[in-house]
């Protein structure tokens, strides 16, 4: 039977694709290795780097995220080498998975997954490693499936502090054109980044902003590695091409998303992200649930993951929201599955939306009978009304 009205694509990413967006990719495929091509590869290689917040190359794969967090260690690790990671979420630990198949050693800084990652904890670890076999730190901006920011630049601060010379590796998937990111500022060696969160676009692109240090270890880091070589990408880009067949009609999309968010403006991306998560959260309060982060300076702008009570299951309120209001969610992932329920605020995103989004959560609230208090769609309309003008504060 078919569903009337537009479906409401609400987890943190995949993101809705703007129409503008689905028009620019909806192209004739150009020959990549063309005369032409250059102008679209120029436009884009240096369009990211103005969203990464960097003058440093920005490689872009054709690829999802997982693959940029590959290249990201094939590119400067050696094999046993120490990673120093912290478990903040589901993501963080496939990220730690990943990177003991590649055959490295990582040590983990576990958490409850309710926060981001502790710099301190993070300083001492490096203290305590005084013959420096630690030859990375690797931290996710926006845990996806917690809904928990990591103070980034409080990172590099700390890894300064203890004196240590470890690489700093950034996840900031999901975190990039979404919550405020600054790769040159911050300190940051590779930040790996993926098309279909903040940017707005379908998956299929993956990103990698590298340092000079990071270029500077990859010419000696001895793991393999051929597809995901920077080296031979770097080369290529420097003249506007790529030394294999790029996702063309992806990058006509990318050059959209990067105007679409320079017109708005970054900093408005950012703030209107940060006010949306806080009216989702005045919902969450108004139903009398529980937000997964607990620590406030570390709430996440792009997505909200909210407990349910005991006895409820979200995986079956989510199906009501999918039933009832065509309405996807995001589900809890490994060790909160079915404790929690995740709502994407990110991407192409307006009050409307919003609202929108909140009355099928509170309707499903309903339908699969979770015990909760009514009102908290209109609890986050009365804090919109109240914000409509207000610059809310980027941190
Ligand atoms: C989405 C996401 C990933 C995985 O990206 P894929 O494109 O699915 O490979 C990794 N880390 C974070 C934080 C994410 O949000």
């Amino acid at each position: 039977m078919r569903t009337a009205g537009r479906h409401f694509l609400q987890i943190p990413g995949p993101s809705p694709v703007p129409d503008r967006i689905l028009r620019a990719i909806d192209m004739p495929v150009i020959d990549h290795r063309g005369p032409g091509f250059a102008d679209l590869g120029h436009r884009v290689l240096q369009g990211i780097k103005r969203i990464f917040k960097t003058t440093q190359p920005v490689i872009i794969y054709p690829s999802s995220g997982t693959g940029a967090w590959e290249a990201a260690l094939v590119n400067t690790m050696s094999p046993g080498d120490k990673l120093l990671m912290v478990e903040t979420g589901h993501f963080a630990s496939l990220w730690q998975a990943l990177a003991l198949k590649l055959g490295l050693q990582p040590e983990l800084i576990e958490t409850d997954w309710r926060r981001g990652a502790d710099p301190a904890l993070i300083e001492a670890s490096l203290r305590a490693d005084s013959k420096h076999e630690i030859k990375a730190v690797c931290v996710v901006h926006n845990e996806t499936s917690t809904g928990s920011t990591s103070r980034i630049a409080a990172v590099r601060k700390a890894i300064d502090s203890a004196g240590h010379p470890a690489l700093l590796l950034v996840d900031t998937i999901s975190g990039l054109a979404s919550a405020d990111f600054r790769f040159d500022e911050w300190g940051v060696d590779v930040a790996v980044s993926g098309s279909q969160k903040g940017l707005m676009l379908p998956p299929g692109l993956s990103f990698n902003a590298v340092s000079e240090k990071a270029i500077e270890a990859s010419s000696s880091a001895g793991l393999a590695n051929s597809y995901w070589q920077w080296s031979d990408m770097i080369e290529a880009n420097a003249r506007g091409y790529f030394p294999y067949t790029p996702s063309t009609n992806l990058l006509f999309g990318l050059a959209e998303a990067i105007d679409m968010l320079e017109e708005e403006g970054l900093d408005n991306v950012f703030a209107r992200h940060i006010r949306h998560a806080a009216a989702t959260r005045t919902a969450v309060e108004a139903w009398g649930l529980e937000v997964q982060c607990q620590v406030a300076e570390e709430f996440s702008p792009v997505l909200t993951a909210v407990r349910v009570p005991d006895g409820s299951d979200a995986d079956q309120l989510r199906a009501a929201i999918l039933a009832h209001c065509d309405t996807s969610l995001g589900n809890g992932l490994s060790k909160i599955a079915g404790k929690v329920f995740r709502i994407g605020h990110l991407g192409d995103f307006n009050d409307v939306t919003l609202a929108g989004t909140l009355a099928a959560v509170e309707m499903g609230l309903h339908h699969a009978e979770v015990p909760h208090q009514t009102g908290g769609v209109q609890a986050a309309l009365e804090y919109l009304k109240t914000t409509r003008d207000a610059k809310a504060k980027v941190a």
